[in-house]
């Protein structure tokens, strides 16, 4: 499980300036979930080889600070970033110096027994002495930050990770092929993993953790071994307030990044929404195999249906190579046939291949179709070996490669799809330039 840290202050201090240099560092990747987070934004960052989920508070509109807004506002975030994080950076403005909200939020930060690194912002053009004052909030000594400069966060960082793991320390998940549930709240995710474990003897994991880990369940099927990651929490034990909060946004993060393939299920009565797509887009951005369960299926009558395949034709269009599957987890329809599309999406997310055969595909491929010219001299592309798995990383050499246009990248991955019968999993092609 990946530490969480949570960017906290009040408006205007910096938190989305400090968001965006955390995260844009290598291929961050930034969850839009527009609607199902209303306030907050998730990304992952990394520093020296330690990954970590970020979550950022800001775009709270504004706070009035004569009433009880503050109060709301505060406990509004406690329930969400606040209570999901490991570690609090508690952002202020060093130009502001301290006010009656930041001592608000420094009350409460107080009350929760979480780290908190003090973070005095907008150091640039503010003498260094301006920093003494936010000793008095009492988290310690402030970290001087230029966030828009991105001056002093490199400090931050090695604070704020000083204790996490590195990603090669990282707890293994039990054996088997892992696959994770998710989706908007109530499409039928806990229904789902139910009738999946119907008929299967079951021993829950029930690691210790906080509400915001998944549930790890390991079970057999047909001398098969998967390991489900149960992101809607049904099968944790004596928690009755789960179905308030069942749903959370680290929690299908971080399902999504241990999984195989992800199942994302989608409400047919509701429709294909945004929100789907956001879930769906983040889960292929963090290279997942994918399977789509289109649920609930049993209560639509035959014109919502037809409306349904034409949504889903149109929505779907940009993956061409998932599976989709209209089912009801309430009645068992369907679920089974799930099994083959799992495991066809998880062989081609394990795919292995010779660097001389996939050479070899790539060399037919520039001969049905070179690439472009650039500066008078044809791109070359050489040879090809496969740099990773889940997803699989087709990695490319040749000369100018840096050139090579989007276009003709897709139409290599497009081959290789072909070829070596890739369905159900993203694929990423990478060139380096020879020395
Ligand atoms: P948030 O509401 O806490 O997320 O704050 P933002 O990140 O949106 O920043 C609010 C304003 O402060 C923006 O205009 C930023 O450009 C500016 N800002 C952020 N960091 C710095 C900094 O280090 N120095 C200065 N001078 N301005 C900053
Ligand atoms: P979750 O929040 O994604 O875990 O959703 P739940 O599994 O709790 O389901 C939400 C609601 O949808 C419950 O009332 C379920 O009974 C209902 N539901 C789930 N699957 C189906 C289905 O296939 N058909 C119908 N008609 N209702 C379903």
């Amino acid at each position: 499980m990946k530490p969480v840290v949570a960017l906290i202050g009040r408006p205007n201090v910096g938190k989305s300036t400090l968001f965006n240099q955390l995260t844009r560092s290598r291929q961050a990747l930034v969850a839009d979930l527009a609607g199902l987070t209303r306030d907050r934004q998730y990304g992952d960052a990394t520093f020296e080889e330690k990954s970590f989920i970020v979550i950022d508070t800001g775009g709270i509109g504004e706070v009035d600070e004569g009433d009880g807004t503050i109060d709301d506002y505060m406990s509004h975030q406690s329930h969400t970033a606040i209570h999901e994080a490991d570690i609090i950076v508690f952002v202020v403005d060093s130009r502001a110096g301290i006010t009656g909200a930041d001592e608000v939020i420094a009350k409460q930060l107080h009350t929760l027994g979480k780290p908190v690194f003090l973070a005095a912002n907008k150091m640039d053009g503010v003498h260094e002495a301006a920093i003494h004052e936010f000793y008095a909030l009492g988290f310690g000594e402030p970290f001087s930050m230029a966030a828009s400069h991105g001056r002093g966060v490199g400090n931050l960082l090695e604070a704020v990770t000083a204790n996490m793991p590195t990603d090669d320390q990282e707890e293994q998940a039990p054996d088997g092929l892992r696959i994770a549930i998710i989706g908007r709240p109530n499409v039928g995710k806990s229904t789902l993993v139910n009738r999946l474990l119907g008929e299967e003897r079951v021993v829950v994991f029930d690691m210790p953790g906080t509400t915001r880990d998944s549930i790890y369940i390991p079970y057999e099927r047909d001398n098969r071994h998967y390991v489900l990651i149960d992101t809607a929490g049904v099968r944790r034990r004596g928690r009755i307030d789960e179905k308030v909060e069942k749903f959370s946004v680290v929690k299908t993060l971080q399902a999504i990044k241990d999984a195989h393939v992800v199942i994302v299920v989608i409400d047919a009565q509701e429709g294909i929404t945004d929100q789907d797509l956001n879930l769906l887009g983040y889960a292929l951005e963090a290279g997942r195999a994918m399977v789509l369960a289109i649920n609930k299926w049993d209560g639509l009558d035959q014109d919502q249906k037809n409306f349904v395949k034409i949504e889903m034709d149109r929505r779907f269009n940009f993956i061409p190579y998932v599976k989709t599957h209209l089912i009801s987890a309430l009645h068992g329809t369907g679920v089974g046939n799930l099994y083959p599309s799992i495991h066809k999406a998880y062989d081609a997310a394990m795919f292995d291949i010779s660097t001389s055969r996939l050479t070899q595909i790539l060399q037919d491929a520039v001969t049905a179709h070179q690439p472009p010219m650039v500066g008078g001299r044809r791109i070359k592309l050489r040879f090809a070996h496969l740099g990773g798995h889940n997803p699989p990383i087709i990695v490319i050499h040749g000369n100018q490669t840096s050139q090579v246009p989007n276009s003709y990248r897709r139409y290599l991955e497009n081959e290789f799809r072909k070829v070596f019968k890739l369905e159900g999993t993203p694929i990423r092609v990478e060139f380096k330039q020879n020395a």
